[in-house]
């Protein structure tokens, strides 16, 4: 079969800048970074600690807000745009991190169900059923009413990755998601997110330093000091 044409870009950045502080103590993080992303791509983004790309994902994701240049996710410019811009931004990525964050007072179904709580038009019942449902697919069926504190790293990092789906977002921003992993956990959540991907035909874009997914990817790119830099891949 003939590779899908892809038509729709997902995330369009243009001549964006960020800075962190004000006046003496400004200090510039982002510069000038141009990139595009077409729906259905897997992009990872590396580069050294420090360089800038969690900020770049924070104001992707809507949590931050994109201060100069152009910054278009599905289309909705979010340069200057009104705080309910930022939210149904928000509305439409799911986030991974690498903390994967899950509430320890709720169980594992309880937190994969938080992932649609934001959505606000799902009766308890449907987030419920939803929820058995995406928990099954990261093969978490068995563990649906235990707390995380007795998860392994790679199955907490599963029900993150449940939460994140279950929505069935257009963008998946994935920070460091192996990055508390060991080497098999690691490629096993990097393949199910691919997996899941690819069947609900959405777009990741994944940071990551772990150079044993690299494979996952249908593009990398590479930042340096708050710039995006060309690569060759076979560098280094
Ligand atoms: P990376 O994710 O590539 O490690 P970050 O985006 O976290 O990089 O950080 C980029 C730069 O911005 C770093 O110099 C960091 O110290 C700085 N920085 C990050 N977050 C903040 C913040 N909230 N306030 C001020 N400086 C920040
Ligand atoms: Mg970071």
């Amino acid at each position: 079969m003939q590779t899908k044409i892809r038509t729709q870009t997902a995330i369009a950045v243009e001549n964006l800048n960020h800075y962190f502080g004000k006046g003496e103590l400004q200090k510039q993080v982002l510069f000038d970074i141009n990139l595009s992303i077409d729906c259905g791509e897997i992009v990872i983004l590396t580069g050294p600690s420090g360089s800038g790309k969690t900020t770049l994902l924070s104001l992707m994701g809507g949590l931050r807000s994109p201060q100069f240049g152009n910054l278009k996710i599905l289309d909705r410019e979010l340069v200057g745009a009104p705080k309910t811009t930022a939210l149904q931004s928000r509305r439409s990525c799911g986030y991974i991190f690498q903390a994967h964050n899950l509430h320890s007072s709720l169980t594992v179904i309880e937190n994969a169900m938080m992932g649609l709580e934001v959505q606000g038009t799902y009766s308890r019942l449907e987030r419920y059923d939803r929820a058995r449902e995406i928990l099954s697919v990261v093969g978490l069926e068995q563990r649906i009413n235990y707390y995380p504190e007795s998860l392994s790293g790679g199955q907490k990092q599963r029900v993150a990755i449940a939460r994140a789906l279950i929505s069935h977002p257009k963008i998946i921003l994935a920070d460091e998601p192996t990055a508390a992993l060991d080497k098999q956990s690691g490629r096993e959540v990097v393949t199910l997110m691919q997996k899941l991907a690819k069947e609900q035909g959405c777009t990741i874009l994944m940071v990551t330093h772990d150079n044993r997914i690299l494979d996952v990817a249908d593009r990398i790119i590479y930042m340096e000091d708050g710039k995006l830099v060309a690569k060759n891949p076979e560098a280094r």
